[in-house]
């Protein structure tokens, strides 16, 4: 028996075996040996989320093995990388290579394919998150098959494979869709929620990337704008609020606080007024919280499952200290992000079933077909996700 934790030690496994992946033939055949043996597996990467996607009494699956660019074309703004690759390691490389994924989230520390399984997004209303950034996949799946998977070949695989949820096998590769490669420009500044709410909807249009933190306690925003720039990089590459570089350089924040998170994607239409609902939430019942409540914008998308499908969005996120019991807190907020028609996000705490999630996704019922038809024995599923076919 082993034992596995996810980054904020909230969740934790003993499963039968841990395994690190070396090879894409390793994928295939440890599908098809834990298939044969009746085994779950469940693929790790960075452990970063907050759903028990991953625990399972079988096999976790390490992939950070599978790590590199594999190759990069210039012209279509596109690259081929090994699925485990941390996001820090693709930005130089790729930099190198005259290109950048155009948008990035909060931390740089997550797996692509771990980044891509569950809709990971940063902010900027004109940018989609990493899982539409998916051009294509390749999966080792549990028939022992190595499917390869895109716009035009097998394209429900690939839908199905944009956002994956660790669900239809072993992602070896990814081919992602980038853009040139670019610098940007970032200022922070602090200033109070009712004197930045006025200009919230100026600054997210005005602006190629606007979020704020704001501060239940002082009532007090941290707001960040950053934009493209032709300046030279200043390495080093400053404090949060103040970079110049190049965009992999500066869109990673640290988060050192270990914390548990829910997040919900409204649409952007109602954004400002769930915001002042939470507000007003925290205010009312919560006065005790100190941790900060984030706003970010994300672009609609055609993602089967993401939470931004066929919707300009809105992501509000709600943190809580890990030697607390978030239930009261979060259980409260989301009543009102389900008022405002939100969708949760895959790997942050939710308490929905399968029947609620269906209701937001048009293409749920097909996500599942293509799932079942790559993995006819389940091998991919955990009790968590098993819970959730409807
Ligand atoms: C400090 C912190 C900051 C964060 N910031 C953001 C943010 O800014 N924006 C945002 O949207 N989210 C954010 N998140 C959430 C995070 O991006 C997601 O939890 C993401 O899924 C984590 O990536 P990971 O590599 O840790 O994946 P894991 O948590 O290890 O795995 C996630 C899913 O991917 C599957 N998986 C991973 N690799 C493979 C593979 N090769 N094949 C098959 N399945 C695979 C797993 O089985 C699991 O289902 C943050 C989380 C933390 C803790």
């Amino acid at each position: 028996m082993a034992h596995w934790r996810n980054w904020s030690g909230k969740l934790t496994a003993e499963p039968w075996r841990l395994h690190s992946l070396r090879s894409e033939s390793d994928a295939v055949a440890l599908a098809v040996a834990s298939a044969a043996g009746g085994r779950t597996v469940r693929a790790v990467g960075a452990a970063h989320s907050h759903m028990p996607l991953i625990p399972n009494d079988g096999l976790i699956v390490d992939v950070s093995g599978l790590t590199g660019v594999i190759e990069t074309d210039v012209e279509a703004a596109t690259a081929e990388v090994w699925a485990g690759t941390p996001i820090y390691a693709l930005g130089l490389p790729l930099q190198e290579a005259g290109l950048g994924l155009a948008n990035q989230g909060d931390i740089d520390r997550q797996a692509i394919s771990g980044a891509v399984a569950t809709g990971t997004h940063g902010t900027g209303e004109t940018l989609t998150n990493l899982s539409a950034m998916v051009a294509g996949a390749t999966i080792a799946t549990s028939t022992g098959d190595l499917v390869k998977c895109d716009a035009l070949t097998e394209p429900e695989v690939f839908r199905a494979a944009q956002l994956h949820l660790g669900a239809l096998g072993l992602v070896t590769r990814l081919r992602l869709q980038l853009v040139p490669a670019y610098r940007l420009s970032e200022h922070g500044w602090y200033e109070p929620f009712v004197d930045i709410q006025p200009k919230m909807a100026a600054y997210i249009s005005d602006n190629r990337h606007f979020e704020f933190f704001w501060f239940p306690k002082t009532d007090r925003v941290h707001a960040k704008i950053v934009n493209q720039t032709d300046a030279p990089p200043e390495y080093p590459v400053g404090k949060e609020g103040a970079k110049v570089g190049w965009s992999h350089e500066v869109f990673p924040s640290r988060r050192e606080w270990l914390h548990t998170e829910m997040e919900y994607s409204v649409g952007a239409d109602v954004g400002e007024a769930c915001m002042l609902a939470i507000r007003e939430l925290y205010q009312t019942h919560f006065p005790e919280v100190e941790w900060a409540v984030e706003y970010r914008t994300v672009a609609a998308d055609d993602v089967w499952l993401s939470p931004a499908n066929n919707r300009p969005t809105v992501a509000i996120s709600v943190h809580c200290d890990i030697a607390e019991d978030d239930r009261r807190l979060f259980g409260a907020c989301e009543e009102i992000f389900l008022a405002h028609d939100g969708r949760p996000h895959w790997a942050k705490v939710n308490s929905l079933a399968g029947s609620d999630l269906a209701r937001h996704y048009p293409d749920w019922e097909k996500w599942w077909e293509v799932r079942d038809q790559l993995d006819p024995t389940g091998t991919f599923l955990n009790d968590y996700l098993k819970s959730l076919r409807t």
